[in-house]
């Protein structure tokens, strides 16, 4: 592995992207903090990083908008020398509505932040982890792209193209020990759900709870790992059995 690697953690301001960003500086690497709009979460997110010894830097762009994403990301490689060979693909939103009354403006809102938030992060970053021999992309999926979820067509849309993405760019960068997974969760216990009626949890999740962020940051840390160098193109799921 790429001691010094650097990783680039979209949406990592709060909620999961948060909890993966400190597990990544935790295991050594120096973190880059994309979030949008929350500067003070994010501020806080840093902080306690460095408090622990780790190093973070804050990185706001839209990753919906391709000219912010590009620039910053071209800022990012001038200011710094050291790889950016890790990146978590994890910004996300929900617009959920039923599809009869879905507006062009929820489903562009979920589908360009989801789809084009890949491209425009992940494919500027490539050629440099390519040259470098090593990286790890790991794309943030839901339980809702496997098994469908009522009210959430753009959702599951956006979500399912992480997966058909991972799986190609695994093929084309695997003889360049550059791996491309993707994580599925079910509910966990963020913002994003916090309008998900109890019943959900007592009634459809077996282990009858949320996820915690920290747990997904923990699969994501070891798929970040050089543990997993030979785990590549796969969808894993981490959902207390609610896709089981
Ligand atoms: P939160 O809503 O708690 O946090 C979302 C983060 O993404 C925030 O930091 C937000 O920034 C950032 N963000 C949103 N849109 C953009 C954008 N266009 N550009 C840059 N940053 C953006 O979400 P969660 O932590 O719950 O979810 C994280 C990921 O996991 C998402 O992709 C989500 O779809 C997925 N997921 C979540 C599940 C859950 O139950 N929570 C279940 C399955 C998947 P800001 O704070 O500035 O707005």
């Amino acid at each position: 592995m790429a001691a010094e690697a650097r990783a680039l953690v979209t949406g990592a301001g709060r909620g999961i992207g948060a909890a993966i960003a400190k597990r990544l500086a935790k295991q050594g690497h120096a973190i880059i903090l994309n979030y949008r709009s929350n500067h003070e979460a994010a501020k806080s997110v840093a902080e306690e990083i460095e408090k622990d010894g780790g190093e973070a830097i804050l990185c706001p762009f839209d990753v919906a908008d391709r000219d912010s994403s590009q620039a910053a990301i071209d800022k990012l490689l001038a200011d710094d020398p050291r790889p950016i060979n890790i990146i978590v693909n994890n910004a996300g939103i929900v617009r959920d509505t039923p599809f009869p009354a879905m507006g062009w403006e929820d489903w562009q809102a979920v589908t360009r932040t989801t789809i084009d938030g890949f491209y425009n992060v992940t494919q500027p970053l490539i050629m440099q982890m390519i040259k470098g021999r090593w990286g790890r992309i790991i794309n943030l999926s839901s339980v809702s792209a496997l098994k469908g979820n009522r009210g959430q067509v753009n959702y599951s849309t956006a979500k399912a193209s992480l997966i058909g993405a991972a799986r190609s760019l695994a093929m084309e960068l695997a003889k360049r020990k550059v791996t491309v997974n993707v994580v599925a969760p079910g509910l966990i216990d963020t913002e994003m759900v916090s309008e998900v009626p109890e019943f959900v949890e007592k009634e459809m999740i077996p282990m009858r709870r949320k996820g915690q962020p920290e747990e997904v940051a923990a699969l994501v840390g070891f798929l970040a790992s050089k543990e997993a160098a030979y785990i590549t193109g796969q969808v894993i799921g981490i959902d207390g059995g609610l896709g089981a």
